[in-house]
């Protein structure tokens, strides 16, 4: 897999609040991976690699500065979807 993207599920919000300042990290609930769209390399395939729609999921546009880095962004290292990590350790 020559490309990863990191994908925030969110928790429900218990209100709608429409603005562009609201704290994302506090709702995340899982961190996803999926591979990218050949025809679109910033978009993500429609599925997670664990297999859940992608579509209602916020792109965390995470990328590892290098080889050893984790897939996941280092402050969501206790969230991160166990079967997605398997995948991408094989
Ligand atoms: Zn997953």
């Amino acid at each position: 897999m020559n490309s990863v993207i990191v994908l925030l599920e969110l928790e429900p919000a218990t209100e709608v609040i429409d603005s562009a300042e609201v704290d994302i990290g506090a709702r995340v609930r899982w961190v996803h991976a999926a591979g990218a769209d050949p025809d679109a390399q910033e978009d993500p395939l429609p599925r997670t690699l664990c297999g859940l729609d992608s579509s209602e999921m916020e792109h965390e546009h995470y990328r590892p500065s290098g080889p050893g880095d984790p897939w996941y962004p280092e402050e969501y290292r206790g969230r991160r979807c166990q079967e997605c990590d398997a995948a991408l350790r094989g």
